[in-house]
């Protein structure tokens, strides 16, 4: 790469897929010459991909924009605020373009046209895996785009359009390359996991000689045979998730599934227009668990959705209970422009959603502390995320990044991140495990 490749700013928001999306732009530009400029100071021009998901995370991505001009001054925004153009081009008359998700190509366009740049023949310096956002121990691999449901609480489908499933041995080659280059663990992500292949009729296509459809069991297989931890998230609970269940007491697949359930009443689910929201997803968990007894399932909430009733939040506390999920996220129901719920009639006062979400969270975590409790004295496998002078921050298999819980080796300063190694746990609490070595 020449001293004089243009530099380019790169500010990443949103969830594991619009990471994903800023890895596969990164990738290009880099492929194009590019480099990356750590800080506003010194960047040509400035990308910010942004979310849209949420009010609250529409607001960030309007104060990244506007904190990208004032540093800079030279901006692209692309991502799912793409609804917003008017508004952003309004409050900012100077931005340079703005782009829509999964636009890596008209991203690298307005980059091109911003930050020109000659020639530049060292094209094969990108690694194989591509620029990575995340440590080099684990990559997010993403299996599709869009999404065939129509939640009423969501605008992602009418933002990234119905299920467009990847070829099985494009996603199989993808998660080959990650490993070559020293990569341990793999997320699978997308909207819709357990629907992979179901626009693409489950095409058949051929990886390494073997027959394999575009489909969720087998890509599961597929990546079962990389002998690295291989974790599925966004998969709804469906029958055929069933048959990846044995793989997960084989240990090809990790014992973890991250399925966003939103609530446990049929009605509220029925009126979110859930994906399964018939299953009878307790019996289910059972069934699973009795294959997979350390299976782990974490999962998101919705408190406060509209004709959410005191009985219909019950059920859900109850539910939590009786599920015994250890990892859970919840959100205060909130509107989000353009989403079919803001119709509905019998929004729930904000004082009641508050008064819900404290009651979801200290359920919920009752229940996580008794589970964790139950790990005491276990020997476990765990990677290593991080170290400082404290010492090692884990993982377990029963954790994901960002998101779930660690494992503290505290002292362990000498451990390095990507480490695997065997521990015993020590000490638990409501969020957290303490092992040693
Ligand atoms: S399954 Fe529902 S919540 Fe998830 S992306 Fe599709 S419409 Fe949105």
């Amino acid at each position: 790469m020449t001293a004089h490749a243009p530099k380019v700013g790169f500010v990443s928001l949103g969830c594991p897929k619009a990471l994903v999306d800023s890895e596969r732009i990164l990738t290009k530009l880099r492929s194009c010459g590019y480099e990356v400029a750590p800080s506003y100071d010194g960047a040509d021009v400035v990308v910010v991909n942004t979310c849209g998901f949420i009010d609250s995370a529409r607001e960030e991505s309007f104060a990244a924009i506007s904190e990208a001009m004032n540093e800079n001054g030279r901006v692209i925004v692309t991502g799912c605020l793409v609804g917003e153009t008017e508004t952003i081009k309004q409050d900012h008359p100077n931005i340079l373009a703005v782009t829509g998700p999964q636009q890596y190509e008209s991203v690298v366009k307005e980059v091109q046209k911003a930050a020109p740049m000659a020639h530049n023949p060292h094209v094969d310096l990108v690694p194989k895996e591509g620029i990575k956002l995340t440590p080099r121990h684990y990559s997010y691999l993403k299996i599709s785009e869009g999404c065939n449901h129509k939640c009423k609480f969501c605008i992602i489908p009418s933002i990234r359009g119905p299920l467009q499933s990847r070829p099985i041995h494009k996603v199989l080659r993808e998660a080959e390359r990650l490993v070559e280059a020293g990569c341990e663990e793999l997320l699978v992500i997308s909207q819709d996991t357990s629907a992979y292949g179901l626009d693409v009729k489950y095409q058949q296509e051929t990886w390494k000689g073997q027959a394999l459809a575009t489909r969720f069991q087998d890509l599961a297989q597929g990546l079962g045979e990389m002998g690295v931890w291989v974790r599925l998230h966004y998969v709804y609970p469906y029958p055929h998730v069933d048959e990846v269940i044995p793989l997960m007491a084989e240990g090809k697949i990790l014992p973890y599934l991250d399925i966003p359930f939103q609530h446990a009443s049929p009605s509220v689910l029925k009126a979110m227009a859930r994906p399964a929201f018939a299953e009878k997803t307790l019996q289910r968990l059972s069934k699973w668990r009795s294959i997979c007894p350390e299976l782990a399932v974490r999962s998101t909430f919705i408190v406060g959705f509209p004709g959410e009733t005191e009985e219909d939040f019950q059920i859900l506390l109850d539910w939590l209970e009786e599920a015994e999920l250890a990892r859970v996220g919840c959100f205060k129901y909130e509107n989000v422009d353009g989403a079919r719920a803001n119709e509905l009639d019998n929004h729930v006062p904000e004082e009641v959603k508050e008064e819900r979400w404290h009651r979801f969270m200290a359920k919920a975590q009752e229940v996580s502390t008794k589970v964790l409790a139950r790990k005491v004295g276990q020997t476990i496998d765990v990677v290593v995320d991080e170290v400082d002078e404290e010492g090692a921050i884990a993982r377990s298999q029963w954790d994901a990044p960002e998101i779930d819980g660690c494992v503290f080796l505290n002292g362990e300063t000498e451990l390095a991140p990507g480490d695997r190694l065997q521990v015993k746990i020590t000490h638990s609490d409501e969020y957290d495990l303490w092992a040693q070595l």
